[in-house]
């Protein structure tokens, strides 16, 4: 069966409790399956039930790509199973932040005060690679292409393309920096930096974007790197992307205040006439390719 996985949905910190019962509280990471070639992108917390999972399952070469290093995106490498294995094969795709190499930061995060196991220890065969905007790389049937996103350092978003479908997988994104007015009154000098985003996102049949915070919060946290709920909205009005799965949640939100806020990010797109369906990723979700 070919699909796509969500196996950490939350943003910024893991969470748990029983006001996350039903999203769930592992951080980033998502499985891609088409016709027996899988890859991952981003080692939140959900990185450790996939990796168990895979292993489970015989796999041994994987395929990671990181949208960024943030510590969301990055957390649960280190309980990844499969770099505990001798003949495992583990390929990290990842942008270059701030100059310094993915090796040189992987080295970092393993250092030993804050790790038992130092990179050069792990027993899988790790090789390293550097992505670049607009530069796409090929996994079997399906095709990564990738573009800056508005977010604090060197940030990526992927656009998925299979035989079948186009996903967008848009994490971490600040729409509209410092907005707060209407979406159908956008000054152009806010919208312009966004043009390139917005058509490299436009061909995608299913947008997973991001929308962290409500009006509200999102006055307090400006230049955080992440949108509010009708700024993200209007990314949705300008590619026209018929289907909209809100994910990275914010840790203080409960699965009551996700649900509100998606219906309001449906009843914000109908008042343009839209009628792009919007739904929540939660973790376990799955989607048929
Ligand atoms: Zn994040
Ligand atoms: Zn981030």
């Amino acid at each position: 069966m070919n699909y796509l996985k969500f196996w950490g949905t939350r943003g910024s910190c893991s969470v748990s409790g029983d006001q996350y019962e039903t999203m769930g509280g592992n951080t980033c990471c998502l499985e891609i399956n088409y016709d027996s070639h899988r890859l991952i992108i981003d080692a939140g917390t959900g990185i450790r039930p996939l990796g168990h999972v895979w292993l489970a399952e015989g796999e041994k070469h994987f395929n990671l790509f990181l949208s960024h290093t943030h510590w969301d995106h990055l957390i649960g490498f280190p309980f990844f199973e499969p770099l505990y294995q001798s003949g495992t094969i583990i390929d990290i795709w990842s942008p270059i932040s701030a100059g310094r190499s993915c090796h040189d930061l992987f080295d970092d995060l393993l250092a030993q005060e804050f790790f038992p196991v130092r990179l050069n220890q792990i027993q899988a065969e790790i090789h390293f690679h550097t992505i670049h905007p607009r530069t796409p790389i090929q996994v079997g049937p399906i095709t990564l292409d990738f573009h800056a996103t508005h977010h604090p350092g060197t940030t990526y978003c992927f656009k998925i393309i299979t035989p079948n479908q186009t996903i967008g997988y848009v994490t971490d994104n600040e729409m509209l920096y410092g907005y707060h007015g209407p979406i159908d009154q956008i000054p152009p000098t806010i919208l312009e930096p966004y043009q390139s985003l917005i058509d490299f996102l436009a061909p995608c049949d299913i947008l997973i974007h991001e929308a962290q915070y409500t009006p509200e919060e999102y006055r307090l946290k400006v230049g955080w790197g992440h949108s509010s709920i009708p700024n993200a909205a209007a990314l949705l009005l300008h590619t026209k992307c018929p289907r909209w799965i809100i994910t990275h949640h914010e840790p203080q939100h409960s699965d009551e205040t996700i649900a509100d806020m998606a219906t309001q990010a449906e009843e914000f797109l109908r008042t343009f006439e839209s009628k792009c369906k919007v739904s929540i990723a939660h973790d376990g979700l799955e989607l048929k390719l």
